[in-house]
Formats: C-alpha cells, sequence, structure tokens
C-alpha cells in the first residue's frame, strides 16, 4: 500500500499536470481557428483538460499520511538515490 503511494503521487502529479500544460496552448490555438465548430471543440477540449487537472490536484495531491493537499511546489530531496517529497503539514517523508 505504502510501496505503491509514491508512484501514485507521482504518476497522478504527471497525468494531472500534462492536462494543464496541454489546455493553455489549445485554449491559445482556439483563437486563431476561423471556424466556430472547431473552436468550440477546441475550447471545449481545452477546458476539460484544465477541469482534469484541477479534479486529479484536487482528489489525489494529497499526504498520505496527514491527509492534507500538498501545494503544487512540493520540496523534493534525494536520499539513497530515491527521490523523497516532504509534507509542509506534517513534514513526514512520502517514501517509496
Ligand atoms: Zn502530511
Amino acid at each position: 500500500m505504502v510501496k505503491r503511494t509514491m508512484r501514485f503521487l507521482k504518476n497522478v502529479r504527471k497525468i494531472s499536470l500534462i492536462c494543464l500544460y496541454l489546455s493553455v496552448p489549445i485554449n491559445l490555438v482556439s483563437i486563431f481557428i476561423p471556424t466556430i465548430s472547431m473552436k468550440v471543440i477546441m475550447i471545449a477540449l481545452g477546458e476539460s483538460m484544465l477541469i482534469a487537472f484541477i479534479i486529479l490536484t484536487f482528489l489525489f495531491w494529497k499526504c498520505p499520511y496527514c491527509g492534507k493537499r500538498l501545494p503544487i511546489e512540493i520540496e523534493k530531496i534525494v536520499e539513497n538515490n530515491k527521490e523523497l517529497y516532504i509534507c509542509p503539514n506534517c513534514s513526514k517523508k512520502i517514501t517509496q
């Protein structure tokens, strides 16, 4: 269970950040699309990416120990060649 936590957290973070980074260019590109129907599709796609990011972050980007939501920028240390996150609320190391 705990062994999976770190990988799970990392994946959630990766996917949610990809959604965030995709939503911005998609929304920007949609401005220059002349066709209304294509524009609507692009905006909808961009917005759903943004919503996916918010939902993923809100639901799953949490400390497994205290359950509080983690900040976007989290302190990361490397110990024994493993990347660890440190929860700013309870100061516990979120390990593998
Ligand atoms: Zn915590």
